[in-house]
């Protein structure tokens, strides 16, 4: 197919012509007035520039005007058949022109002719891409978020039968795989703490309908990647919650546990916790739960012997009752209402108080219904603080170290770890790194992942890859992922020949990223990105390439085939098009850079249409609906970003040659077309970047693949520049925005602002 690329719209200058008003009324006349003209549209490049109209016409005098003073005509009259001159002056803007031509004669209908001018001051360039033979070659990863993406039965939120019916689309944007968020039951929207791994949330469907998802994906040669978020658990986990109501459950062995943690890591007791981080950091990460037998409320009688070592009994009683005198001053305070209970006075400083009660915690004793000031407030010694029923059990006060909570007898005080200062997270304890395998939690995470893959998954991509063990200079977490990549993969050998893919969350700059490649085969590369905007916002291309090499290079020393999960931006950061301050130029160019680099593209949804959002108000904010323009827009989510109304839907979007939407179709299939825009190796081209600051808003690299070699340039800024290339080009295959060239054995080409190119060479 051979499109001229003389602009950033390819314009469609389809007959508008000859259906025009004015017409008289001709009815009872035997020759009718004939009027027409050939072609019916006359498109000029940017340059002053004449081409001719021929009029075809009966009528004794017809007139010619123009609506725009760039377009004009050599006369502005005529009769009968004859040639009419239209000469354009030069385009001196940015952007394609166009006006009308009106020819009109007394008794026949107003013909008009569409006029459209280019705003290169050169030619255009001839943009002639090899057809696409249909093999998914880019490895292109489309991230989704499910409950924002497609529903399917009008409930609002997004479900596997929605991801179906988006499976066209999909394919249309070149993508060969899927993340899904996290499609477990969980206790928070969003998905990543887990309720249950064997489990999907019943929300977006049964299993039958995710079997049926993972089919019809394959089906368009789409894999399916899995959020897996095997750091911690939800709090609500059922492991979790046996674990805190039994002491003998096996499940307290899932998950870091003690009742003195800073006491236990330094002994050495906390194998997960091998060495702390930071001094203090981790052992501040702990949150504490009670255990009890039963919520049932007891019937209790509680009896306080104040002195300046005041002693509290409680014992369990039958019957409810009190007596003595009301008004002690002497407080139980066990709320999870706030309750605070007034004991009454007996004689001898004893006091007494009956009740039927529950707490979730324990209690504690207060001299003031309102006050928490220094003596006000007696609980127990730490790690003293269980009672036994008949037994006194000391207690102090606030007024110098803080007391720890009274524990009712049969009650146990825990503390859970958790490393993202949540209490709703709990973390899997997966023992030592180099025994990790060994562990409960690790055999159980494994058989869940089974389940999927037996399903037909083909890979999972890995949360919070850097927190499962907490010293981040340590090598643990990569012998940790090493072991599951193994364990894993070697279980999807058992029906798959080809290995199973694994992408892993290491939210941190290149260098940090790097060591991480020992235990996966991918990981997202969160640099791509940040040296990206910088080098979009600062109109400086020239270090791009020789960063993104720098980076690969690193990786390769740790694992030679590793696979660079490049992005813009995802459902934790704010959206590229924010940070890009809402350029639609940038953003057009951050795609077709990320589509015509080294890596395996993810692509964010909705970054295809132009997304924007930030995430001061919450992460909800970048994460709005998918927008189809039909009734499978998600409800769901209300918390959506200000400026998302002004973004086209899918079918605009689909209409509009120029929109964000065809620049991802166009460059993702050209991806997919060329191996070496795909796969081959990226190499700094020798003139343009680092070194070459004279032309710093240009970046330039090649892409070789066996015979096939492409050159790519892009301007990063938004003025034109010209640029000499003595490589033998065989021709354009794909522009973005506003290119020109005059070939020869040195080519000139001019790249107007956020523009860019890529030769095919010979
Ligand atoms: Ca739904
Ligand atoms: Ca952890």
């Amino acid at each position: 197919m051979k499109r001229l690329f003389s602009c950033a719209v390819v314009l469609l200058s389809i007959a508008v012509l000859a259906i025009g008003c004015g017409g008289d009324d001709t009815s009872g006349e035997p020759s009718a007035v004939t009027l027409s003209a050939t072609p019916s549209s006359l498109e000029f490049t940017a340059e002053s520039y004449s081409q001719s109209i021929d009029v075809s016409s009966n009528a004794a005098k017809w007139i010619v005007t123009v609506a725009d003073a760039w377009c004009q005509t050599n006369i502005t009259t005529g009769s009968g058949d004859r040639s009419i001159t239209v000469t354009v002056s030069a385009n001196p803007g940015d952007t394609t022109r166009s006006t009308t031509l009106t020819l009109r004669a007394a008794g026949a209908a107003d013909v008009t002719v569409t006029v459209s001018q280019s705003a290169e001051t050169a030619d255009g360039i001839e943009v002639e891409p090899d057809a696409w033979d249909g093999v998914k070659r880019a490895d292109i990863t489309y991230q989704l978020l499910i409950y924002s993406f497609a529903d399917s039965d009008g409930d609002g939120i997004g479900d596997f039968r929605g991801i179906i019916s988006k499976l066209d689309y999909l394919d249309e944007l070149g993508v060969s795989a899927i993340w899904l968020s996290p499609a477990h039951p969980a206790a928070s929207y969003h998905g990543y703490d887990v309720k249950d791994y064997d489990a999907l949330d019943p929300r977006y469907g049964t299993e039958q309908d995710f079997k049926a998802l993972i089919d019809a994906a394959h089906e368009h040669g789409i894999k399916i990647y899995m959020d897996y978020v095997i750091n911690h658990t939800s709090k609500e986990h059922p492991w979790f919650l046996e674990a805190l109501a039994d002491e003998t459950s096996p499940y307290r062995e899932y998950f870091v546990l003690s009742h003195d943690p800073k006491a236990d890591i330094a002994a050495g007791r906390i194998p997960m916790i091998a060495t702390e981080g930071a001094a203090g950091y981790d052992a501040g990460q702990w949150f504490s739960a009670v255990t009890q037998p039963s919520t049932e409320p007891q019937k209790l009688k509680f009896t306080l012997e104040w002195s300046s070592s005041p002693k509290l009994t409680v014992e369990q009683v039958d019957n409810v009752e009190n007596s003595g005198t009301a008004g002690s001053g002497k407080y139980l305070y066990y709320g999870d209402d706030d309750a605070c209970v007034e004991f009454y006075t007996q004689q001898d400083n004893i006091y007494t108080l009956s009740l039927e009660m529950y707490s979730s915690w324990g209690c504690l004793i207060r001299t003031s219904k309102t006050s928490w000031s220094a003596g006000t407030k007696y609980g127990a010694k730490s790690g003293a603080n269980t009672m036994e029923w008949g037994v006194p059990l000391t207690l102090i006060s606030n007024s110098g170290s803080e007391p720890a909570d009274i524990l009712l007898p049969g009650m146990e005080s825990i503390m859970y770890h958790s490393h993202f200062w949540t209490d709703w997270f709990v973390d899997l304890d997966y023992g030592a790194a180099a025994d990790c395998e060994n562990s409960p939690a690790f055999k159980a995470i494994c058989r869940s992942a089974e389940k999927w893959i037996d399903m037909g998954i083909d890979g999972l991509r890995l949360d919070a890859a850097k927190h499962v063990y907490h010293n981040a200079s340590s090598d643990e977490n990569p012998i940790f992922w090493n072991k599951f990549y193994t364990a894993l993969n070697d279980y999807f050998h058992r029906t798959r020949t080809e290995d199973i893919y694994m992408v892993g969350e290491v939210y941190s700059d290149y260098n940090e990223v790097a060591p991480y490649y020992y235990g996966l085969p991918s990981l997202f590369e969160f640099s791509y990105w940040y040296r990206l905007e910088w080098a979009l916002n600062n109109s400086t291309g020239c270090y791009l390439a020789q960063d993104l090499l720098s980076y690969r290079e690193l990786y390769a020393s740790v694992r030679p085939d590793f696979i660079e999960a490049t992005k813009l931006t995802n459902h934790d950061e704010n959206r590229a098009m924010s940070l890009l301050g809402n350029s639609v130029n940038k953003a057009k160019l951050a795609g077709a850079v990320l589509l015509t680099s080294c890596g395996s593209p993810y692509i964010y949804y909705g970054e295809e249409l132009g997304y924007v959002g930030r995430k001061d108000n919450g992460d909800e904010y970048l994460r709005s609906p998918m927008k189809w323009g039909d009734a499978s827009t998600t409800t769901y989510m209300d918390k959506i970003y200000t400026g998302m109304n002004n973004v086209k839907d899918v079918p605009a979007q689909s209409d509009d040659e120029s929109s964000m939407l065809n620049v991802y179709r166009s460059f993702s299939q050209l991806r997919n077309t060329y191996p070496a825009l795909a796969v081959g190796e990226m190499k700094l081209h020798a003139f343009y970047n680092a070194d070459n600051t004279q032309y710093k808003q240009i970046a330039a690299w090649y892409r070789e693949q066996d015979d096939q070699r492409m050159l790519v340039i892009h301007n990063f800024s938004s003025t034109a520049t010209t640029v000499s290339v003595d490589d033998e080009i065989d021709r354009a295959v794909a522009v973005l925005n506003s290119v020109s060239a005059n070939y020869g054995s040195t080519t000139t080409v001019r790249l107007g602002g956020y523009s860019s190119v890529v030769f095919l060479l010979k």
